[in-house]
């Protein structure tokens, strides 16, 4: 909602909230708060409150540490977990530099200049809506440390007794309609212990605020039933690992612009040639929608996730899926994106990918109805349908010679992102694991 900060000033007073969380994300996806007490109200609503960005992943260098908050007042919110002492409201902040301009190290305000890229080609919104999969673990009664144990045996759409989790997933419900999400489904995924939580799409920025909380509301919640939520994309090898499917269109003026009553499809020249581009970039943003070393134990056949880049209206195998939704729904559905992604970073990607599409009018390659995971390699090769990345070094390799990806995330993003990465390769790559173990030790 837009609220004034008039509006702002009387919900503090009428609702007794006491402490103010400030909220950004880092580089890799946290989210970060700066909890202040409320007789900060009047800096914050000015613009002039300041905070230390040294420590942040991926921000400043130590020289120039001092930053200003500038609150986005369109996402306050009160917390419905708040103190004995009062209400505890929050609000996502953008990073300004001492100097009060904007700092492009903060994703959000990345995120808003991609979206300025947009709106420059005619287009109002990017609407996103994100159907974020996690698995619940029990904590160790004795240690309080997440367990691998899962919380049930339950699987797809299961009802109690044997999905444990219901309880636990209704109140994660519950609280996200108290901060005002519009939740469309939960259920539980196909996994044990896994389930997912569809809430409605909004446009590009909120709906990327919006998977930031939920994550702390789900990882909250969970707490209070004795279980752990983890958002780690392949917790166990042998079973469906947990993924973000991404559904977007493009808006202008409330008309959604991937909608043509005209064509057969019912798709616009717009929608396709957006395909175009995000199918001609998938391979390069992947770094960035699938960003850990774990993301890519995910992408393997056999567990619903996609491996192979290519598109179809019918199958749900292939990376983008056409959902048989028409007018105001007509969407894309990315389906490679898991919910370590930066949002922020994740939507911007995508979207320079449609754009480029766009401007370029990049052409799709033909749908595949067929089962690409029945095909021969051959086969594969005749129909130009490539793989995904299969490791973490792999994607940024790609993602560092395509120009329109880095672009996506400007230059003080990137040379972090790719730093920080191959630094996280370097350690994996390092590290001697117990399968290799297993396999060689006494073999050779
Ligand atoms: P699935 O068919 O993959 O199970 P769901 O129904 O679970 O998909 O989720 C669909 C998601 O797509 C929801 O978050 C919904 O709000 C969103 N959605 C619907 N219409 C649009 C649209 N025009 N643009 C973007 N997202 C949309
Ligand atoms: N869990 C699957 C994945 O890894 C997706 C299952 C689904 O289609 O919802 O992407
Ligand atoms: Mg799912
Ligand atoms: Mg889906």
């Amino acid at each position: 909602p837009a609220y004034s900060k008039d509006d702002v000033r009387r919900i503090v007073k009428d609702e007794n909230v006491q402490f103010l969380r400030l909220m950004f994300t880092d580089l890799y996806g946290t989210i970060k708060n700066v909890e202040v007490p409320v007789s900060q109200l009047e800096k914050l609503l000015d613009n002039k409150l300041m905070f230390d960005g040294s420590s942040i992943d991926g921000f400043v260098r130590i020289e120039e540490s001092d930053m200003w908050l500038y609150p986005d007042l369109s996402t306050w919110t009160i917390f419905p977990w708040g103190s004995e002492h009062g209400k505890i409201a929050g609000v996502v902040c953008e990073v300004y530099n001492a100097d009060r301009t904007p700092f492009m190290g903060d994703p959000r305000n990345n995120l808003i200049r991609v979206l300025d890229e947009m709106k420059e080609l005619g287009f109002t919104d990017f609407n996103i809506g994100t159907e974020p999969e996690f698995f619940l673990f029990k904590l160790d009664p004795t240690t309080g440390e997440p367990s691998l144990k899962l919380n049930d045996q339950g699987s797809y759409f299961d009802l109690a007794p044997v999905d444990l989790g219901e309880n636990c997933r209704r109140e994660i419900v519950l609280e996200l309609e108290r901060l005002g999400f519009d939740v469309e489904a939960s259920h539980h995924e196909v996994a044990p212990g896994q389930h997912e939580v569809d809430f409605k799409y909004a446009d590009a920025l909120h709906a990327a605020d919006n998977i930031q909380l939920f994550k702390l509301v789900v990882r909250t919640v969970a707490r209070k039933h004795g279980l752990h939520a983890t958002f780690m994309p392949k917790p166990l090898s042998s079973i469906n690992g947990s993924g973000m499917h991404v559904n977007m269109s493009l808006f202008a003026n409330n008309e959604n612009v991937f909608y043509d009553e005209k064509t057969e499809s019912g798709l616009s020249e717009n929608a396709m040639f957006f395909l175009g581009g995000l199918l001609k970039h998938a391979r390069n943003f992947t770094a960035i929608t699938n960003p850990i070393v774990n993301s890519y134990k995910r992408l393997v056949p056999g567990y619903e996730a996609p491996v192979y880049v290519a598109w179809s209206g019918h199958n749900r195998s292939p990376l983008v899926r056409v959902p048989i939704a028409r007018g105001v729904s007509t969407r894309l559905e990315l389906r490679s994106v898991d919910p370590t992604a930066n949002p922020y970073l994740a939507i911007a990607a995508i979207l320079e990918a449609g754009l480029d599409g766009l401007r370029n009018k990049i052409e799709a390659p033909k749908p595949v109805d067929r089962n690409i995971y029945v095909m021969s390699e051959e086969e594969r090769l005749q129909n130009e349908i490539v793989d995904l990345p299969s490791t973490l070094h792999n994607a940024l390799k790609a993602l560092k010679e395509d120009d329109v990806i880095l672009a996506s995330m400007g230059e003080h993003l990137a040379a972090s992102f790719l730093e920080g990465k191959r630094i996280e390769w370097d350690a994996y790559r390092q590290d001697v694991s117990q399968w290799e173990r297993k396999q060689y030790l006494e073999q050779y």
